[in-house]
């Protein structure tokens, strides 16, 4: 059982999707305001949470850092179209998604599947190569047991290397996979900037474990420590 916290002041725009995620199969609490909110966060776990930024008593970013606060539960969040300032913030703040109204319900529901994949909740627990350790339900990222503080983009990347260790990717493959998160946002040199960083925070893994540039053809994750493998 998939359970989901909507939080919408909108009721009519809350009916549809609360009717559309049920007819899914998925639990849905409503709340209608940020005091709601934290009321449903403190008294229940929740695989997924949508969250409307214009709330009448705060931002969904409150919500969002709330529910953080302990936990890595994902966040889409719903937001008007002019709204681009606030859509980065989430981003940065760790959103995995956001999605625009109006919406299809059809694409808030691919979003939120693909979220819900990526997440991998029920799935892998820990993926450990050497020093560095990725737990993707909580979103954590350790190196020699010192967690590391990646963005969305660059925990993005990380997973998408760490699902194929060795394997080769093009950077029209990375930018796909970033494409997925944030369309707006990911050109080719930002791409070159995300993984500059995400190398750089991952130094203290290396040799064992480093991003490695394959001239001319993209990246790999290389977990054996062989340079030139
Ligand atoms: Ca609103």
């Amino acid at each position: 059982m998939t359970r989901v916290l909507l939080v919408e002041d909108d009721r009519d725009i809350a009916a549809g999707i609360v009717y559309s995620l049920e007819v899914e199969g998925y639990t849905v609490d409503h709340s209608e305001n940020c005091a709601r909110a934290y009321e449903a966060l403190a008294a229940q776990r929740f695989d997924l949470l949508l969250i409307d930024l214009g709330l009448p008593d705060g931002s969904g970013h409150d919500v969002m850092r709330f529910a953080r606060k302990d936990s890595a539960v994902p966040v889409i969040f719903l937001t008007a179209r002019d709204d681009e300032a606030n859509i980065v913030m989430g981003l940065d703040m760790g959103a995995d998604d956001y999605i625009t109204k109006p919406f299809r319900v059809r694409e808030l529901m691919s979003r939120i599947a693909s979220v819900l994949r990526r997440s991998g909740q029920a799935a892998v627990e820990e993926l450990a190569f050497g020093p560095l350790v990725i737990r993707p339900g909580r979103a954590q990222v350790l190196i020699h047991g010192e967690e590391v503080l990646l963005t969305a983009m660059e925990y993005r990347l990380l997973l998408n290397f760490a699902a194929r260790p060795g394997q080769l990717f093009s950077r029209s493959q990375l930018l796909e996979t970033l494409w997925d998160v944030d369309e707006a946002y990911v050109n080719d040199n930002t791409l070159s900037v995300y993984i500059k960083r995400l190398r750089e925070k991952l130094a203290p893994a290396a040799p064992a474990v480093e991003v490695v540039t394959v001239r001319g053809l993209g990246y790999r994750l290389n977990t054996d420590g062989d340079k030139n493998n």
